[in-house]
């Protein structure tokens, strides 16, 4: 099992921890600060003994990092991780970006189903189910988003139940919601967001999400 230090310490860029598994180039850490693919936020990117890490998969209670070519270290050893902090913070801010967007969704129009969401490095978004357009719903979101984020609200972060991993974050006064993502300190770090529709097709509405 790796202790996802990701969680705890979402700031963190630099690791040293034990190898406890080596399988070819595949491998498992004591402890990590390197996300791996959950909840629709991209993994991170980076290296770990300065060899490139090309694949971060979950596996139960444990990640698993694949490395572009043979680890040059044994099971037991301290090996470095280093993530690519412009990529990792941009992904945070997306994904925050589009917590407060789906919330508000669901506190401005009650009957709405989010069917899917996807936050990558420029851009995170929504997919809802509706019949309607919906375009004209976009702009009250944007505005009241915007709000959140400039009032510089701080954003908790914990577990519901640390035996099984569940994480959640937390406004008091506006919303808690169960994520295994990383999330921001404070709103205020996502800067100006402005939301977008995309058409694909019928019954279905993508919203997306950029910042800068
Ligand atoms: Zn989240």
């Amino acid at each position: 099992m790796s202790e996802k230090l990701f969680w705890i310490e979402p700031y963190k860029t630099e690791l040293d921890s034990k190898v406890l598994v080596i399988e070819d180039n595949k491998i498992e850490l004591s402890q990590t600060i390197f996300y791996a693919q959950s909840g629709g936020q991209e993994s991170d990117t980076g290296t770990i003994n300065n060899i490139p890490v090309i694949k971060a998969e979950k596996k139960d209670n444990s990640i698993i990092y694949t490395l572009a070519s043979s680890p040059n270290f044994k099971v037991g050893d301290e090996v470095h991780t280093s993530i690519d902090w412009k990529r990792r913070y941009q992904l945070m801010k997306l994904h925050f970006a589009a917590e407060l967007v789906l919330e508000l969704f669901y506190k401005e129009y009650k009957n709405i189903q989010k069917i899917g969401a996807h936050i990558s490095e420029d851009k995170s978004r929504i997919d809802f189910e509706l019949e309607e357009n919906i375009s004209p719903l976009l702009a009250n979101i944007q505005t009241k988003a915007q709000e959140l984020i400039d009032k510089d609200l701080p954003i908790q972060s914990d577990f519901s139940d640390k035996s099984k991993g569940k994480r959640f974050w937390k406004i008091e006064g506006f919303a808690q919601v169960p994520c295994g993502g990383t999330h921001l300190k404070r709103t205020s770090e996502i800067g100006k967001i402005s939301l977008k529709r995309k058409n694909i097709g019928k019954g279905k509405e993508r919203v997306e999400i950029f910042i800068n």
